[in-house]
């Protein structure tokens, strides 16, 4: 977190006003430096202005360095803020214990300016580029969540997409295979839709369009249920633990309102836009695949074009 400026932080744990103003003075010029005399102080100025590095002394009265060291890094506001130990103590083991506690250096007294400007200067750099990644990281997690939507999601409607019907159409045959539910599919064509576009041009097409595809997202929020477009004027709902004689119902009811929604077509036939569906469904044998039902499906749709539009032919097996 970096200050207005656009410096650095860096916060002053030492007990020792002298070591404090030491401090001060080789560091105050490249940074915006904090302080604090005890152990608790330093926690609450932690938290506060998370700073991108800490200098800890280790003996301090009260709450020792080791500590605070430990505090601070269970604390998931000021885990990630690097942690330096300055101290008289110098011994390969009280290193290692202040390591372990979770600091990332070490620098003993007495101390050298120009040692703990580099170390300082080093580590605010690998700070500053941790920052960085984790921010690009973060954006780069976003990014992707946007994408895996589009990537399923047909531009047009907003509904799914081709891709996104063959992947969920697959698992829900593999599933309804295993556990013996009747699977349903309505296949669904706009009725005349050429000359819907010839009439009244590919822009008032395109708005047709997104009208049937708020009303197939609008009709279908069953749990699992699924509405895509297949392509062009054609769409497929997909209906899990549906028996056929009820994606049938569910047919007829979007057949009505889509006639409801009164889009004047004077080329029709009805004078309003009309939709042709074909529904199948059943129990799934094993040997059936997706690719065949949407060929059951489209044989079905056919049917109804063949009677003249406007209808819901149904084939069960
Ligand atoms: P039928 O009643 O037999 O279904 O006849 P139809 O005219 O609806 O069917 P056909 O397959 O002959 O024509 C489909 C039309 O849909 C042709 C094509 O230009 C149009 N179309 C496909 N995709 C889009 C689109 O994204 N926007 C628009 N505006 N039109 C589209
Ligand atoms: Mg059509
Ligand atoms: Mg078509």
């Amino acid at each position: 977190m970096h200050s207005a400026s656009g410096q650095q932080k860096v916060l002053i744990i030492d007990d020792t006003l002298a070591n404090i103003e030491i401090l001060h003075r080789i560091l105050q010029e490249e940074y915006e430096v904090y302080f604090a005399k005890a152990g608790a102080d330093g926690i609450r100025i932690a938290k506060r202005e998370l700073p991108d590095l800490i200098l800890l002394d280790i003996m301090m009265p009260g709450m020792d360095g080791y500590q605070v060291c430990t505090i601070l890094k269970a604390d998931p506001e000021t885990e990630n803020i690097p942690v330096i130990f300055i101290t008289a103590m110098g011994s390969d083991e009280d290193e290692t214990k202040g390591l372990d506690c979770g600091a990332i250096d070490y620098l003993t007294k007495p101390i050298s300016p120009p040692i703990v400007k580099s170390r300082v200067r080093n580590h605010l750099e690998l700070k500053r580029s941790r920052d960085v990644m984790r921010a690009l990281t973060l954006e780069l997690a976003e990014k992707n969540r946007e994408l895996e939507v589009l990537a399923r999601e047909d531009g047009l409607t907003g509904l799914a997409n081709r891709r996104h019907l063959d992947q969920v159409l697959d698992a829900e045959v593999k599933r309804a295979v295993r556990s013996g539910q009747e699977l349903s599919l309505i296949m669904c064509d706009i009725d005349f839709f050429k000359k819907y576009n010839d009439r009244y041009g590919h822009l008032a097409g395109d708005k047709c369009l997104q009208a049937v595809g708020r009303l197939l997202r609008g009709s279908f929020r069953r749990a699992g249920d699924l509405a895509a477009r297949y392509g062009g004027e054609e769409f497929v709902v997909v209906l899990p633990d549906t028996a056929v004689a009820q994606a049938e119902r569910l047919a007829e009811r979007l057949r009505l309102e889509v006639i409801n929604l009164g889009l004047e077509h004077d080329c029709s036939g009805t004078g309003v836009v009309t939709m042709s569906m074909g529904v199948v469904g059943g129990v799934l044998s094993r040997e059936l695949s997706p690719e065949w039902m949407i060929g059951e499906a489209d044989r079905a749709l056919y049917g109804s074009k063949e009677k003249g539009r406007n209808v819901v032919t149904v084939v069960g097996w």
